[in-house]
Protein backbone atom coordinates (compact mmCIF):
# COMPACT_ATOMS: atom_id res chain seq x y z
CA UNK A 1 0.00 0.00 0.00
CA UNK A 2 1.06 3.56 -0.49
CA UNK A 3 -0.65 7.08 0.06
CA UNK A 4 -0.97 9.86 -2.37
CA UNK A 5 -1.03 13.40 -0.69
CA UNK A 6 -2.17 16.35 -2.81
CA UNK A 7 -1.80 19.93 -1.73
CA UNK A 8 -4.69 21.26 -3.18
CA UNK A 9 -4.42 24.47 -1.72
CA UNK A 10 -1.40 25.08 -4.09
CA UNK A 11 -2.56 23.59 -7.38
CA UNK A 12 -1.83 26.44 -9.93
CA UNK A 13 -4.36 24.73 -12.29
CA UNK A 14 -1.82 23.32 -14.87
CA UNK A 15 -4.15 20.39 -15.92
CA UNK A 16 -1.01 18.30 -16.08
CA UNK A 17 -1.72 15.75 -13.83
CA UNK A 18 -5.15 14.79 -15.35
CA UNK A 19 -3.22 14.85 -18.59
CA UNK A 20 -1.33 12.11 -17.45
CA UNK A 21 -3.89 10.09 -15.46
CA UNK A 22 -6.67 11.17 -16.08
CA UNK A 23 -8.70 7.65 -14.66
CA UNK A 24 -7.39 9.28 -10.90
CA UNK A 25 -6.94 13.29 -11.54
CA UNK A 26 -9.92 15.99 -12.43
CA UNK A 27 -10.12 19.48 -12.35
CA UNK A 28 -12.91 20.77 -9.99
CA UNK A 29 -15.57 23.67 -10.85
CA UNK A 30 -12.62 25.86 -9.94
CA UNK A 31 -10.31 24.61 -11.98
CA UNK A 32 -8.38 23.09 -9.39
CA UNK A 33 -6.83 19.51 -9.02
CA UNK A 34 -8.95 16.47 -7.63
CA UNK A 35 -7.51 13.20 -7.09
CA UNK A 36 -10.14 11.27 -7.32
CA UNK A 37 -11.82 9.12 -3.81
CA UNK A 38 -9.63 11.61 -1.62
CA UNK A 39 -10.45 12.94 1.55
CA UNK A 40 -9.49 15.79 3.21
CA UNK A 41 -7.02 15.47 5.93
CA UNK A 42 -5.93 19.14 7.92
CA UNK A 43 -4.38 21.57 4.86
CA UNK A 44 -4.18 18.71 2.15
CA UNK A 45 -6.36 15.57 0.63
CA UNK A 46 -5.30 12.20 0.68
CA UNK A 47 -5.66 8.38 -0.64
CA UNK A 48 -4.84 5.28 -0.10
CA UNK A 49 -3.26 3.25 -3.21
CA UNK A 50 -3.01 0.15 -4.10
CA UNK A 51 0.93 -0.95 -5.24
CA UNK A 52 -0.13 -1.20 -8.36
CA UNK A 53 -1.39 2.42 -8.32
CA UNK A 54 1.99 3.62 -7.44
CA UNK A 55 3.55 4.04 -11.10
CA UNK A 56 1.10 6.44 -12.58
CA UNK A 57 0.66 8.05 -9.55
CA UNK A 58 4.61 8.59 -9.12
CA UNK A 59 4.17 9.89 -13.21
CA UNK A 60 1.63 12.58 -11.99
CA UNK A 61 3.73 13.72 -9.14
CA UNK A 62 6.53 14.00 -11.81
CA UNK A 63 4.87 16.30 -13.81
CA UNK A 64 3.20 18.87 -11.38
CA UNK A 65 5.43 21.81 -11.96
CA UNK A 66 4.48 23.05 -8.06
CA UNK A 67 5.60 19.61 -6.81
CA UNK A 68 2.57 19.32 -4.84
CA UNK A 69 1.87 15.91 -5.46
CA UNK A 70 3.61 13.04 -3.42
CA UNK A 71 3.32 9.50 -3.14
CA UNK A 72 4.08 7.91 0.11
CA UNK A 73 5.24 4.48 0.24
CA UNK A 74 5.02 2.17 3.51
S1 LIG B 1 -0.07 19.05 -11.99
FE1 LIG B 1 0.01 20.06 -9.95
S2 LIG B 1 -0.40 22.23 -10.32
FE2 LIG B 1 -0.99 21.11 -12.17
S3 LIG B 1 -3.21 20.75 -11.92
FE3 LIG B 1 -2.13 18.94 -11.10
S4 LIG B 1 -1.85 19.34 -8.90
FE4 LIG B 1 -2.37 21.30 -9.88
Amino acid sequence: MAKVVHLKKDCISCGACAAIAPQYWELDAEGLAQLKESLPVENHWEKEIPEQEIPVQEEAANVCPVQIIHVKKK
